[in-house]
């Protein structure tokens, strides 16, 4: 056995995935993934889409590599593609940005997520305000930059946090409030009031707003609030999307920080160094993406909200109770009117009993949390129409315990 330092242990820790003796345990994707390989079941549990992007977009891609746009980026991204983050956030949002000095390109929001987290951490005495349940790389990066998570529950069945809670989590140790809007697990999108007391509390104790809006054009009832755009809210909120969950393209890994020049420039500085640039050929395509009229944008979510819809219809058919999601590609259930009171053993007999895949809600909560979510679920509506009506029909005709 090697002697490994601790960096590993404090991301595998954070992420709720220490086992007692020190090793890493799989995480509950790949076990569930797996699965559903091994049964045939539809698997409803990883989010990534099972079709591809907008032909425009792939086409742009093959095109730059035929064209030679083949070596490294610049560090901040391709002119073009950080001229188009700039239009589309103008167009969407009314947000006025410098191309060059206030966005910059990133591997996906994952690694803008990480570059940002390490970038503003400054001590151990940081806090870092999420709300709970989270994606899973919140609780790593947490780790990783060495700071403390607090988390501010999410509950049932409209998963709105307490702005009591939220109040009293945030104070002058919080260095970052991440806001993920709309929310993955829960698909819920934060109400008004929830978006303003963020602002509020974030000036009262000087904290920055971190966001990750990978859902915004993923809202059924549009159009997205962006916080960035709330009364002096965008001095201090750096906002971070990717193009992976808006035009099908998870496996592009490509995304971007926007947001004041001097924080901007803090991400760079750490990006440059955990990746220097992603694929080149995909900002190109990226950029043609990000230019697609209007009627693409309304599509994406018109065509979401359908598939949501099948999906739930097929839920409630089961038996489950069905949370009714605002946005964001999942749909989360209580499987506790159908006996279950530990959704993680739930999961690992769907397959045999439904020929379906989920992922319980308690993957996405650190282990002290877990009890109150014990019997929700998680299921991905980003599937194929023929794909969710066969888990449809597969669902309503369940077997019992
Ligand atoms: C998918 C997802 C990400 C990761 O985005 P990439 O661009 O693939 O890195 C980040 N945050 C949330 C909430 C997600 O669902």
């Amino acid at each position: 056995m090697h002697q490994l330092p601790g960096a590993w242990q404090r991301a595998a820790r954070g992420a709720g995935l220490l086992a007692p003796d020190g090793t890493s345990v799989p995480t509950i994707f790949a076990e569930m993934s797996a699965l559903a390989a091994s049964t045939g079941a539809l698997n409803l549990g990883q989010g990534f889409p099972d079709e591809d992007g907008p032909e425009p977009v792939l086409e742009a891609a093959r095109d730059a590599i035929a064209r030679g746009v083949n070596q490294y980026a610049p560090g901040r991204g391709f002119p073009d593609l950080l001229s188009a983050v700039a239009e589309h956030q103008k167009r969407f949002y009314g947000i006025e940005l410098d191309p060059q000095r206030e966005v910059l390109i990133t591997v996906g929001a994952t690694e803008a997520l990480a570059a940002t987290l390490l970038a503003l951490i400054d001590s151990p005495d940081d806090e870092v305000v999420v709300f709970e349940p989270h994606y899973d790389s919140y609780a790593a990066c947490v780790a990783l930059s060495g700071a403390k998570l607090v988390p501010v529950p999410l509950r049932w069945p409209d998963f709105q946090p307490d702005l009591e809670q939220l109040a009293s989590a945030v104070t002058d140790r919080t260095r970052v409030i991440l806001v993920n809007d709309p929310h993955n697990p829960t698909g819920s999108v934060f109400s008004r009031e929830v978006l303003d007391e963020v602002v509020r509390l974030a000036h009262r104790h000087d904290a920055i707003i971190v966001t990750d809006e990978v859902y915004e054009h993923l809202v059924f009832d549009g159009p997205h609030v962006a916080i960035a755009t709330l009364p002096d809210a965008a001095e201090r909120t750096l906002s971070i999307s990717s193009a992976g969950k808006t035009f099908s393209l998870t496996g592009w890994k490509t995304g971007w920080v926007t947001g004041p020049a001097d924080l901007v420039t803090a991400v760079l500085a750490v990006k440059q160094f955990l990746t220097y640039v992603g694929g080149s050929p995909f900002q190109p395509a990226i950029a043609v993406g990000l230019r697609l009229p209007e009627a693409f944008f309304a599509s994406v979510a018109s065509e979401m909200a359908a598939k949501a819809a099948l999906l739930g219809t097929g839920l409630r058919a089961a038996g489950f109770d069905v949370s009714s999601p605002g946005g964001s590609y999942f749909t989360v259930v209580d499987a506790a009117p159908l006996g279950a009171t530990d959704a993680d053993a739930f999961c690992r007999e769907l397959p045999a009993r439904a020929g379906v895949v989920g992922i319980p809600l308690t993957a996405f909560v650190s282990p002290a949390h877990r009890a109150q979510y014990a019997t929700l679920v998680r299921f991905a509506a980003c599937k194929r129409v023929d794909v969710l009506a066969e888990a449809a029909q597969r669902l309503a005709a369940m077997t019992p315990a």
